[in-house]
């Protein structure tokens, strides 16, 4: 889509235009996905951010509305959970007055069934769900909390129930840990209207303790489908989307692969995110951000704020999944829960 209200065409080094912000509206979570938060560092003492350095609702939506006016499309919520953010269907009824711009969210869904309502209510477009398993034994194994896998897939029908469509599942596959949830999630969901993507396990983060061997590539991953189902290539959404969907030759729905370790996308990428306490990251991997709180609180203007991430997306050249041979391991990496997944 074009965007009348910039005179040039905003474009990083690499040609990419910006189109997409995730905003992570909390560093907190319920859940301890070892993936992602391991109970190990995310104990009881973990320094997570105080209140003061949260964005509140009000600055959030003012950088939504200033993204808006150079050429975002699409704002993610994420986090952390960002459905444990008190009253977060507030932030959604203010960031779906902003023309051209949809608002997605992604959750693990254990809140879901009682929010889908209001968040339906406040105009939240899309949203995604994170399930990695269907028997409960692997999905509490997956999760490390104390919620049932009936809890999220009671979300799920209380999502569409309440109206939402094209709801997307997602879910990481760690090898020797929820292989078997390939073939339980898509026989679940097969024939229905929502979407499986199988994400493949990355080295995002500094706690996880990523290793090679547990990443299953998405090859290995549509091979065990099309052992079942046998499928065929799928339309790109939109451009930039970051599955890679295929269709059931029976037509019955979709499933989607995410490959962001054996495949990168990088090329296509129009992302940028924002910290749970205002930092600006340009790509999930990056190691410093361009501290905007900073600036919203010692009163720039919204014109100086749109100069500030012009010449931040201007200079953007990352492409990390595509040098992860070269880069990894060197530098201490940032938290998925903080700057959104
Ligand atoms: N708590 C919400 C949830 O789980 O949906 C939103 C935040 S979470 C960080 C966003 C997404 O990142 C989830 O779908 C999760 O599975 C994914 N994720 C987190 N750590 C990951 C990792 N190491 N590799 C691949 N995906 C990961
Ligand atoms: Fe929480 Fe989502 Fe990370 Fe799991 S993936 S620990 S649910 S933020
Ligand atoms: Fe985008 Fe960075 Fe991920 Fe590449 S590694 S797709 S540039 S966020």
């Amino acid at each position: 889509m074009n965007d009348n209200r910039l005179a040039f065409k905003l474009v990083d080094q690499l040609e990419r235009p910006l189109r997409d912000l995730r905003i992570s509206v909390t560093d907190r979570c319920n859940f301890r996905c070892s993936y992602c938060m391991p109970r190990a560092v995310f104990g009881q003492n973990y320094p997570y951010l105080p209140r003061p350095d949260i964005l509140s609702f009000e600055e959030i939506a003012r950088v939504g509305q200033v993204f808006s006016t150079l050429g975002v499309r699409k704002i993610r919520l994420t986090g952390g959970e960002p459905l444990l953010r008190k009253n977060l269907e507030q932030l959604i009824s203010q960031l779906s007055l902003l023309p051209n711009v949809e608002t997605a969210l992604t959750t693990n869904a254990s809140l879901l069934a009682k929010k889908a309502y209001a968040l339906k209510e406040a105009g939240l477009n899309r949203l995604t769900v994170s399930l990695d398993a269907l028997d409960n034994a692997t999905f509490q194994l997956m999760s490390d909390a104390d919620f049932d896998v009936e809890d999220v897939l009671q979300g799920i029908e209380e999502a569409h129930r309440v109206g939402f469509e094209n709801i997307k599942v997602n879910c990481v596959i760690k090898r020797g840990v929820n292989d078997h949830a390939l073939e339980d999630l898509t026989r679940y969901f097969k024939g229905t209207a929502i979407t499986v993507r199988f994400i493949e396990y990355m080295d995002v983060g500094s706690t996880n303790n990523w290793h090679a061997k547990e990443v299953v590539p998405a090859k290995e991953m549509k091979e065990t489908i099309e052992r079942m189902f046998p499928l065929k290539d799928g339309e790109q959404s939109y451009p930039g989307e970051v599955a890679k969907s295929y269709r059931y030759e029976d037509d019955s729905g979709k499933v989607g692969f995410i490959t962001s370790v054996t495949q990168p996308f990088c090329g296509d990428c129009t992302r940028i995110r924002l910290s749970t306490d205002g930092k600006l990251y340009s790509c999930l991997f990056a190691t410093t951000g361009f501290d905007l709180r900073q600036q919203l609180r010692s009163g720039a203007s919204d014109q100086a704020l749109s100069t500030m991430i012009i010449a931040l997306w201007q200079k953007r050249s990352d492409r990390y999944s595509e040098l992860r041979q070269i880069a990894s391991g060197e530098k201490k990496k940032i938290e998925m829960s903080y700057i959104g997944g």
